[in-house]
């Protein structure tokens, strides 16, 4: 099957699912760093169960893509034109159970810290002024002001190139100074990310500490990662 065939059954799919999509997308209106050429595709799903499938269309069709959440670890040069995007970004399914909170990937990293925060669970007041998604900061293994995703990431729901969804562990995610097993392999993309809950703190300083955090981060022009 064509390129272009391969894309006439890639917005059929799109429509038949309902899944937010746009055609023919300058990435600079769209990415953290404003930089990007062209791509044909800007898909938004708006749950897991969506990102799920679309991913799923994409890979037994062989048709490559580009996945972000907030780009704000990416820089696209200006001939770079990716067919497909998908963002996260709307991807926020959100659940606490005692001890366990579950994010859908796109969920924001700095709205998982101030809930936190604001329900005395500790170990998330670093990530306070830290852009992105918990999908980019799992994968990255973001840290700064003492909080890092390789101590709170329980596991990760990632969603493999044959199709099969498996749980990673923290364990097995080998996490690294910015980096992880899933950095170094690209093998799959991340549904979602379970959180350890169980660190239990004071909200008074733990809300002292992130705005302290906050007002630092304002202050510094460049920030070495
Ligand atoms: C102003 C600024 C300050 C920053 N400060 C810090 C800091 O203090 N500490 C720090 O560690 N980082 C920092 N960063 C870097 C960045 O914020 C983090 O790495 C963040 O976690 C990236 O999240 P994102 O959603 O923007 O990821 P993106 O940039 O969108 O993606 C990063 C990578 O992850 C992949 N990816 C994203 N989502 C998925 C998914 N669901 N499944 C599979 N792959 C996926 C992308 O393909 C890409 O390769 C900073 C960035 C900026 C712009």
């Amino acid at each position: 099957m064509g390129i272009s065939e391969k894309m006439n059954e890639l917005e059929r799919a799109l429509k038949k699912a309902n899944i937010t999509f746009e055609l023919n997308v300058s990435l600079k209106n769209k990415t953290w760093l404003k930089r990007g050429g062209k791509t044909n595709f800007w898909i938004q799903p708006n749950c897991k169960i969506q990102l799920q499938s679309i991913i799923v269309f994409l890979y037994s069709k062989s048709i490559q893509f580009e996945i972000i959440g907030y780009s704000s670890n990416c820089y696209f040069t200006e001939n770079y034109n990716p067919i497909v995007t998908i963002s996260t970004k709307k991807v926020t399914d959100f659940e606490i159970d005692q001890n366990t909170i579950k994010c859908g990937c796109g969920y924001n990293l700095m709205k998982l810290s101030n809930y936190c925060i604001n329900n005395g669970i500790s170990g998330y007041e670093g990530f306070i002024g830290l852009p992105g998604t918990v999908g980019g900061a799992a994968i990255n293994n973001a840290g700064s002001y003492g909080s890092i995703m390789s101590e709170v990431v329980k596991s990760v729901e990632l969603l493999k190139q044959d199709g099969t969804i498996i749980s990673l562990t923290n364990k097995e995610l080998e996490y690294e100074h910015r980096s992880s097993v899933l950095k170094k392999n690209n093998n799959g993309i991340i549904l979602s990310v379970e959180f350890d809950a169980s660190m239990k703190g004071n909200i008074d300083k733990m809300r002292e500490k992130a705005e302290k955090n906050k007002k630092h981060r304002k202050t510094i022009k460049k920030i070495h990662i």
